[in-house]
């Protein structure tokens, strides 16, 4: 008899467990059957080291800008979100670059190192923005780096090599997403373009409104936003022409990269600036995309965390972090009363094996605690476990590493580039200063051979090769000034960083809207590039 009851007391708590269980599963908007629209946007290198020093700023700074200590990933799942974790890497590897890694977001299928839009063997595959236009959807690819860098550039285009950016440009041009918009002019605009008394030039000053370094990187005479004028696009070079903007447009506002985001903070309230933000990009696509009645594929990159990353400069990481979180933000209240809109963020992998990490330096003196097990003994841990004060710090820095380097330090005549000047222009523009001795060190070891350039595409100053190639895995070894600095800061900041590359540690999927219950899972991200191409062809 008792079993009996016992009996009917589970099948009435799995009855419940189940109601309750189908209950969740129909609640809100959310959870219409099909997205009319898919919107992903990636965080270049944001890896799950990424996201922690963000969340770690909202929660633990002492004067967080978030009040609550709430980031818009934080939003996303409590708005009903769901997550999952996607390993990278591509064919026959196991660290992916950003291209091969977008390759596989956009088409579903394994692809080769260093490829665009190919699959493993290198055989053109159709992405999810061109399947998406083919349903009559209205397409975009947003970038705060070069519109034809690997990750825009892999959903529309097809080429053996990412470094091709002459013919991603002119692949992405017949592609024809109805908005693009990031930096990198350089490739659109012919060679002559170089020559200041050209007529090409002269209109490209005209049209630009001087907002644009204009130069050419391409080695033919084709004027591809000419030829994009006249396949209809609006062209825009400045915040104002993009506000403007209807229609297909083509927004270049750099000659490479967009600026980083410290830079970014320092001149938001500057009523001159005329380069748009990312979240102000995201903004006019979404108005244009929108109008269509059959839906759009969007995809935003937040492209520059990945290159502050491979600097380890901690503090421009934070700020980058926090213009994708500015981002989400916008995309978020966007769709937040819509049920047709499926929103997928992720990364193409992790950048740097950063964390904050315990040191034996600076152990904290030992002190009285009021709790009874501490009556009659101090309190001392072994080690230094961190204040939470260096996220403030973090947040302070008022130049990138590359900054205080490049425009600062370098800018200084040669006989003046000592180690006091490097020591007084970083203690200048960061919290966390260096002596005469650290600068001397990182300069010193800058000229080193044994330093190897590891990432020739970011435009970093050129270092003597090794002979032996062995030691070009020996990470710790760094390859430039920027990451010597971030060495020396280290024990400070309670920060490790362990490569200038990437690493493989699966990356998170976040995702809300129809179908986002396909996310929830351990997936490698040819299977998410399949399960976005599903949701993009399912209305
Ligand atoms: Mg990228
Ligand atoms: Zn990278």
């Amino acid at each position: 008899m008792k079993s009996r009851l016992n009996a009917i007391c589970v099948i009435v708590i799995v009855l419940f467990s189940l109601t309750a269980c189908v209950q969740k599963q129909i609640q809100p908007s959310k959870t219409a059957e099909k997205p009319k629209n898919v919107i992903m946007l990636i965080g270049d290198g944001m890896g799950p080291d990424q996201i922690g020093l963000l969340l770690s700023y909202a929660r633990q700074a002492p004067n967080s800008i978030f009040i609550d200590g709430k980031t818009s990933f934080d939003k996303i799942i409590e708005d009903g979100g769901v997550m999952g974790l996607s390993m990278t890497y591509a064919s026959n590897v196991l660290v992916t670059d950003s291209a091969a890694s977008a390759s596989q977001l956009a088409t579903g299928r394994f692809s080769g190192s260093e490829m665009i839009g190919l699959d493993n063997i290198g055989n053109p595959v159709e992405t999810v923005l061109e399947k998406a236009k083919k349903t009559g959807k209205s397409t975009g690819l947003i970038s705060d780096t070069r519109v034809t860098h690997a990750t825009p550039a892999a959903f529309a285009s097809h080429q053996a090599h990412r470094g091709m950016e002459n013919e991603i440009a002119v692949d992405m041009l017949n592609t024809g997403p109805d908005v693009m918009l990031g930096g990198g002019i350089r490739y659109w605009i012919p060679k002559e373009a170089n020559d200041k008394t050209s007529a090409v030039r002269k209109e490209l000053d005209k049209i630009s409104e001087g907002s644009v370094r204009i130069k050419s990187k391409r080695k033919d005479s084709r004027n591809l936003i000419k030829e994009a004028q006249q396949k209809g696009y609006t062209l825009v070079f400045n915040k104002d022409q993009l506000e403007a903007a209807k229609g297909k447009t083509l927004g270049l506002f750099s000659y490479s990269a967009m600026p980083d985001a410290i830079r970014v903070s320092n001149s938001l309230n500057d009523p001159q600036r005329s380069i748009p933000t990312l979240k102000e990009m995201s903004a006019k696509a979404l108005d244009i995309l929108s109008k269509n009645d059959k839906g759009f594929f969007l995809m935003v990159e937040a492209g520059l965390i990945d290159w502050a990353a491979h600097y380890n400069d901690t503090g421009l990481m934070l700020h980058e972090m926090l213009r994708i979180n500015e981002t989400l933000e916008y995309l978020l209240e966007w769709a937040k009363d819509r049920d047709d809109t499926l929103i997928i963020v992720t990364a193409d992998h992790t950048t740097g094996g950063f964390g904050f990490s315990y040191t034996g330096k600076d152990i904290p003196e030992a002190k009285d605690l009021p709790g009874e097990k501490f009556a009659d003994r101090k309190y001392k841990p072994g080690y230094n476990f961190g204040d939470p004060a260096v996220l403030d710090k973090l947040y302070k820095q008022k130049l990138s590493y590359t900054d205080i380097f490049d425009s600062q330090f370098g800018a200084l005549p040669e006989d003046q580039q000592t180690p006091a000047a490097l020591a007084r222009e970083v203690n200048a523009y960061t919290r966390f200063p260096i002596t005469v001795a650290q600068a001397a060190r990182i300069l010193e070891t800058e000229n080193n051979p044994i330093y190897v350039k590891g990432h020739s595409y970011l435009g970093s100053k050129i270092v003597p090769k090794l002979d032996n190639k062995d030691e070009f895995f020996v990470y710790q070894k760094y390859d430039n000034r920027q990451n010597l600095l971030a060495l020396e800061v280290a024990a400070d900041q309670f920060v490790v960083w362990n490569t200038g590359t990437h690493t493989a540690t699966p990356v998170i999927v976040f995702a809300n809207g129809p179908q986002k219950e396909a996310f929830s899972n351990i997936m490698h991200h040819t299977n998410v590039g399949q399960k976005v191409i599903e949701a993009v062809l399912s209305k």
